[in-house]
């Protein structure tokens, strides 16, 4: 069982994708013991921020990192201008404080990982699967993965040289897409709804079977549901199916 803490963490490094999407690596104090499971998440608050009635400000972040990664925690942040706490999370710098309670969540990965296992992603949605990723391949695991992640446009692509790297070295199939691309994208077109059933044969050459095939799937709600009706009609078991999303 893990336990809730509420820690007070330094920005130790801050990662620009767009003017809306930010990758914020946060330092734990020393000796904290804060411990989660891959795929959980973390409230995130600003000391001293708060609402008109003076109750604290936090909002849910998946964690991207791996536990193995000690003494720190990436979050990828979407900013939106009118947000109780993205604009003002923006505007901090490295060494900055910022406050996360948690581990909260129970979308994990189930045990063992079969091969073949399919990791889904809609924009952010890749963070909680990254955290899930970067700690099969910290471990070792070397089965064949599947990553399928859709990004709104090009320069959103998160974690893009650490996930060929794993494609490279890890046999991770890795699938990215957009439907928002100009002529340098040298990757797939479409959502992850278009890269799945296109890729669907190729997949199925691994043998597993539709019935034993596990996944995971993060992302905004219309991405999962459009997603999990699509594995429903090609005959992929909902149970199975394990999703977040938000
Ligand atoms: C379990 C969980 C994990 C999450 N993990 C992540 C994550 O890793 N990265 C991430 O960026 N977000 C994540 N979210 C979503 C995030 O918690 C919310 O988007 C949060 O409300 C943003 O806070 P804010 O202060 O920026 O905006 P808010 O004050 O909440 O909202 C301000 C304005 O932005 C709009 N808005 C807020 N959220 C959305 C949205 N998702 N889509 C469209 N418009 C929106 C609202 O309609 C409102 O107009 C997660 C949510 C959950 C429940």
């Amino acid at each position: 069982m893990l336990n809730i803490k509420e820690v007070i963490t330094k920005i130790a490094g801050i990662q620009t994708y767009s003017e809306n999407l930010r990758v914020f690596r946060l330092k734990l104090p020393e000796g904290s013991g804060f411990s989660f499971v891959p795929g959980q998440f973390v409230m995130v608050s600003l000391p001293g921020l708060a609402d008109a009635n003076g109750r604290k400000i936090a909002k849910a972040y998946s964690i991207a990192s791996s536990p193995s990664q000690t003494g720190i925690m990436e979050l990828c942040i979407v900013g939106y201008p009118t947000g109780a706490l993205s604009p003002k999370l923006f505007q901090k710098n490295i060494g900055d404080e910022v406050a996360v309670t948690g581990p909260y969540g129970v979308f994990q990965l189930k045990q063992p990982v079969h091969p073949g296992t399919v990791f889904m992603a809609g924009g952010t949605g890749l963070a909680p699967l990254m955290g899930m990723l970067r700690s099969l391949y910290g471990t070792g695991y070397n089965e064949k993965l599947w990553l399928f992640y859709s990004v709104g446009e090009p320069r959103l692509f998160l974690f893009k040289e650490e996930l060929l790297g794993y494609e490279k070295n890890s046999n991770l199939r890795f699938v990215v897409s957009t439907s928002n691309h100009n002529t340098d994208w040298l990757w797939e077109k479409g959502r992850v709804t278009d890269t799945f059933p296109r890729l669907l044969q190729q997949l199925q050459q691994d043998g597993v079977p539709n019935e034993e095939r596990q996944f995971y799937i993060c992302g905004p709600p219309l991405m999962v549901t459009d997603t999990v009706k699509m594995l429903e009609q090609l005959g992929f078991r909902k149970e199975n199916i394990h999703k977040e999303q938000w």
